[in-house]
């Protein structure tokens, strides 16, 4: 039976972080179950963007605090990591770690360090669906285990991200962009975010969930407090009962429907077991689901290729929001299709060429971009 386990903690508090910490791997340091001593250990978390913790965009770095302290036990080397959207080089990561507050945590312990080697390497992919390897960020290759450190968010068009999208960070800077073009169909993009999961296969995923994003995630979303820590070895079934937390259904989140479809974990969640606190007494019913924009919903009622043709027309379009707009040129670069252009003097999207992937949206770093969605979409939604 999978395990999840589930702490409340009402804020980043390191001491009443600590104490959550000790209860879900208990004092007697029940971690080395997942962590061996000694080890090796690659902790990734979600650094998406180069915002503040307050915003809530990122793992919050009192998080990290709490579990090198628990691992400092263990005498173990920790190197900390993420690739961010867009850019991958060593001024980008000094600038994220700084403004994401990682840097001033991992600066007073001497056993971790943050990662700055820009190297990727090529990994045979496990358990895969669509991809036989998979490039990633080279600390990857290095260490014994792999904790992913990662932030309860809604996301546009995947829903939810939790454990297992946070592994998509492994992919180095703009080649996540390439992925998105290779595959723009939502149900291909997620069976990859799982591909990538399986293959990185982390020992331990550990969740902040104390102040989520809820409503327009990954980055333009609003805060909301949900005062929980969760872990568990499956993050399969961690973001199963996240979900279940913040009241969205997993069987609509694409990813964890790849898992299921794929025998990954079972369908019938009752099988896995919430340690630490009762599901009902820790329910978020009032948890804003984001606005969805990918339209797999037809996929079960309708022919495919009408399917295609309704989606296409149906799809919502980003568009630049001039009067916010500081053209810093940051979603041109983030762009797969390069589909966004500088003319006359301003940011332009040419739609013919877009898939609708948002990155730009995701990443545009003062929300400037906005989406509109089609009156018929919204009817039929
Ligand atoms: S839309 Fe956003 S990312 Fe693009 S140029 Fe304007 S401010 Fe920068
Ligand atoms: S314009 Fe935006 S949504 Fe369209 S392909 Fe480019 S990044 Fe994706």
């Amino acid at each position: 039976m999978k395990k999840v386990y589930a702490k409340n903690c009402y804020s980043y508090d390191i001491k009443e972080l600590k104490e959550a910490f000790d209860q879900i791997f208990n004092e007697k340091n029940e971690i080395t179950n997942y962590i061996k001593a000694n080890s090796k250990v690659l902790i990734k978390m979600n650094l998406l963007m180069k915002r503040k913790p307050n915003q809530v965009t990122t793992t919050n770095p009192a998080v990290l605090e709490a579990l090198l302290l628990k691992l400092e036990a263990l005498n173990c080397e920790v190197i900390v990591a993420d690739s961010p959207g867009g850019l991958y080089n060593e001024k980008i990561l000094k600038e994220l770690y700084e403004i994401c507050g990682v840097k001033d945590v991992v600066d007073r312990f001497d056993f971790a360090s943050l990662n700055y080697d820009i190297r990727s390497f090529r990994k045979e992919a496990k358990n895969s669906k669509i991809v036989n390897s998979i490039d990633c960020i080279y600390p990857c290759k290095e260490v014994d285990h792999i904790i992913s450190l990662c932030k309860l968010k809604t996301h546009a068009m995947a829903v939810f991200t939790g454990g297992v999208k946070n592994m998509f960070g492994v992919i180095p800077g703009l080649l996540k962009a390439e992925y998105h073009f290779k595959m723009p169909k939502i149900k291909d993009f997620t069976n990859l975010l799982v591909d990538i999961y399986e293959t990185i296969s982390p020992s331990l995923v550990i969740m902040d969930a104390i102040e989520a994003m809820e409503g327009e995630g990954p980055s333009a979303g609003n805060k909301k407090n949900v005062n929980l820590i969760l872990a568990s070895s499956c993050g399969h079934s961690l973001d199963v009962k996240a979900c279940e937390i913040v009241n969205i259904n997993p069987f609509k989140v694409p990813t964890i429907k790849r898992a299921f479809e794929r025998g990954l974990i079972n369908k019938n969640i009752k099988e896995i077991q919430l340690i630490g606190e009762e599901l009902d007494d820790i329910k978020v019913l009032d948890f804003k689901k984001a606005d969805i924009r990918s339209f797999d919903f037809f996929e079960n009622y309708i022919p495919k290729f009408l399917n295609e043709f309704i989606s296409n027309f149906l799809k919502p379009k980003p568009f630049i929001i001039r009067e916010k707009c500081v053209k810093c040129k940051e979603c041109m670069k983030v762009c797969p299709t390069k589909t966004i252009d500088y003319k006359n003097q301003n940011i332009n999207i040419n739609l013919d060429n877009c898939i609708r992937c948002f990155c730009c949206h995701e990443l545009c770093p003062i929300k400037a971009i906005g989406i509109k969605k089609s009156f018929l979409s919204k009817f039929i939604k």
